[in-house]
Order: structure tokens, then sequence, then C-alpha cells
């Protein structure tokens, strides 16, 4: 068997990984690159890469067979939209994780139709792609769901970990993952995102609960949170806070059509997702053009329960101090529209990288226009160097394979049995 990492061997984003065994190849995400520091996004670069994988364009039968997505970032999923796959090969996603895609997809920066060809797995059920037996584990992370694969082809079992913490809300699924012994790995492609980024300080999705809950307290007008609509971990504990201070949780309908959704399918698939969504008495819904666009993207049932939410811009007049509002870069219209801006809060809660950007550089800027400063207050998406040790002493790999860090080499200070590879160097599994 042998291994290609086409991109994410020595850097953080733009995963995309090959296995090749006898007649079969596959696929380990599709992402898209993400922004360095002061450099645009790398689109160019990321078409260039991986334009040399055989069978991945044009509609020809092929031999590979499959495109495994972790989860959905979109330095894991982001280059099906910016380069579509030859229909002849799956990509495979659990339901839940399409309809983020294809959501995020219409309503956010590529506004573009998914065009693939979907196949669904399901958490804890071996399948077969080409050559390849998969079972996927779910995993805690700051996507809505997140998934290592163990993969096993001629006797040998792989490890990908794709992205994973153990300090979020699905902390569980993290000691499910633990606790299942999957007998001898060989291999084990291992995320190191926080490895290089060691000064950060270690927050659990609890202490970022109790810090923001306090500052809401003390606050006499709303609370503005730029975030990800997608960190469904952080909308969590932003209801969270609502429902435990009497405060609303005001969404838009794009972030409302996701809780939905993922409410919806979780059901369908025998579980109940701890998740804000329209049974709950704080979450209301913005009167936003967005709705419009929510409305056409042909979720009629989930659509239905996310307009019964909906307030008007006068229930916003009376109520605005008790609002909790989740914003992304783009809100500034309407963020002027509102109320008691200049008593309000506003918290940052993503990467500190993208603060360098223009777009979020403004958002700062028309808070400072209140008179009110940023705070940030954020726990990252990825496990700590704890947690890192903790899974490898836990699952012995033979091996042990960087990826999605920028410093590969603090590995070799931990563990003695690392390869580092570079990316699009063939890697021969013994
Ligand atoms: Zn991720």
């Amino acid at each position: 068997m042998n291994l290609i990492i086409h991109r994410g061997a020595q850097e953080i984003g733009g995963n995309c990984i090959e296995l090749q065994s006898s007649n079969s190849r596959i696929l380990l995400d599709y992402g898209m690159p993400l922004p360095k520091k002061g450099e645009k996004k790398q689109k160019d670069n990321a078409r260039f890469v991986l334009d040399k994988i055989d069978g991945l364009y044009g509609d020809a039968p092929t031999n590979l067979k499959g495109i495994l997505i972790s989860h959905t970032h979109q330095d894991h999923y982001g280059m099906l939209f910016e380069k579509p796959v030859n229909p002849q090969v799956p990509v495979y996603m659990t339901p839940i994780m399409e309809d983020i895609i294809r959501i995020t997809g219409k309503m956010g920066l590529q506004k573009k139709d998914l065009e693939a060809t979907i196949k669904p797995f399901q958490k804890g059920v071996p399948f077969q792609v080409g050559n390849f037996k998969i079972t996927a584990y779910l995993m805690d992370h700051s996507a809505a769901e997140a998934y290592a694969f163990i993969i096993e082809a001629e006797g040998k079992k792989i490890l990908y970990s794709g992205d994973f913490r153990e300090h979020g809300h699905k902390k569980n699924a993290f000691k499910y993952f633990m606790d299942t012994d999957f007998g001898k790995i060989d291999l084990a492609l291992i995320e190191g995102t926080m490895l290089g980024r060691q000064d950060e300080i270690e927050k659990t999705e609890k202490d970022i609960f109790y810090e923001i809950k306090h500052l809401v307290e003390k606050s006499k007008g709303p609370a503005f949170v730029l975030c990800s609509g997608q960190n469904i971990d952080l909308i969590t504990t932003l209801g969270g806070i609502a429902d435990k201070t009497g405060r609303y949780l005001l969404i838009d309908a794009y972030v409302g059509i996701l809780l939905e959704r993922i409410k919806e399918l979780g059901l369908k698939a025998g579980f109940d997702a701890k998740i804000p969504s329209s049974i709950k008495n704080y979450v209301k819904v913005m009167p936003l053009n967005i709705t419009k666009k929510v409305a056409k993207l042909g979720y009629a049932d989930a659509f239905e329960r996310v307009i019964s939410k909906e307030v008007n811009w006068c229930w916003i007049y009376n109520n605005y101090m008790k609002c909790i509002v989740p914003i992304r870069t783009g809100s500034e219209h309407w963020i002027k529209h509102f109320h008691g801006q200049q008593d309000s809060l506003f918290i940052y809660s993503m990467w500190d990288g993208y603060l360098e950007e223009l777009k979020f550089k403004e958002m700062t800027n028309l808070f400072k226009c209140y008179g009110v400063e940023r705070k940030d207050i954020h726990t990252s998406g990825h496990a700590f160097k704890s947690t890192l040790i903790k899974v490898i002493k836990n699952k012995k790999p033979a091996i042990i394979i960087p990826i999605h860090t920028e410093h590969p080499d603090k590995y070799t200070e931990l563990f003695p049995n690392v390869t580092i590879l570079s990316n699009g160097v063939k890697h021969k599994i013994n």
C-alpha cells in the first residue's frame, strides 16, 4: 500500500491525502488551503497541486474509488466547489455533512450548488470503497460533525484522525474513540495544529461558557459574538448562556436552517443533537433579507420552523438589551439598525489569524465607533498537545505521520516513531 500526502504534510489546512492499494485508490479530504497570514487564498496553487491526481477530473471511469470527507470545514472539503471532481468518483460524507456543505455553498462565499456524486456513510458502520474497508468514528471538533477514519486494506490498518479535540461539547465522542480498541494500527495520520500554537491559552468550551456568561450578566446591552455560523459548538454555548441568563439567542435564518437540519437529520439517524433549535423558547430569528435566500434552499419543513421563530424590528426595539447575537463579517449593515450598540458587548470568537483580514478589521472598527472594545474569547477546535500525546499513547501506532501542522518536527520531540513526509512524495506502507 502507498500513501501520498498531496497537501497538508507540513501546513495547516487544504488536506488531500491519497492511499493506493493494488488496483484502487482513495482520497482523504479535498480541502481548500487556508490563507496564510498576509496572503490571499491560494486557489491557483490548490488547483495546480491536485491536477496531477489521476482520474480526479474529467468523466472517465477510474480506479480512484472515492473521496472521504472528514468534516465540514472548508480546508477539508472546499475544493468540491472550487473544482468539482469526476462524477464517477463518489464523495463520502454523512447526510448532516452534506446538508451543511450544500447550505453553506449556496449561502456563503461560493454561491454555488454542490456538484458531486455523494454517497452517505454512518458512524461506526464499516463500508467498502474499492479495496479499502472504512469505519468512521465521530470526534469532538468545532465542526458540527467531524470524523476519524480507520482504513483497512492488505492486512494493514491506518488511522486518519481528521481534526479533533477533547475539550468541546462532543467530548463523549472523543471518549468513545479512545475507549474503542482498534487493534494494531500500522500507521496514524494525525493532526498537529496546536503544536505550532503552544502559546495559545488552553481554554475549554466550558471555560468559554462561563467567561461569556459572566460578561453577559454584567452587560446592560446586547452581546454581539463574531463567529462562524457553522461553529455549532459555540452557537450551543451561546444558547446555553441565553437559557441560563434569561436572554434570547437571536440568530439569522442561515444559522437557523443549519440548526434545524442538524436536529432533524440527527433524529432520523437516532440521536437527539443537544443544540439550540426552534423548540427552545430563547431562540429567535432576525428579520433579514437572508431569510428569502434560505427559503429558496428547498428545506420546506425546516424553513417553516425557522420562520415560526422570526421576530420583527419592533420586538428587537423592546428586547435588544436581552439579546445574544451571533454575527459574521458582512453583518455591519443591520448591526447599524440595532439598538443599544453603545452598551453592547463585542466578542470575537474565531482564530486570531483572521483578524489580519480587512473585513474583520472593519468589524472591529465599527464597534470602536460605538466606543466598544473587542473582547477575544475563543477556544481552539484542535487538540492541545496533552490530548495529542494521550491519543498516540492510547492507540500506539507503529508509525506516526503528522498532518495539518506547520511543525511536524515537534512530534519527533515527543515520539521516536515519527516519519515526516513532504507533499507529493510517495511513501510505501510496509
Ligand atoms: Zn476543522
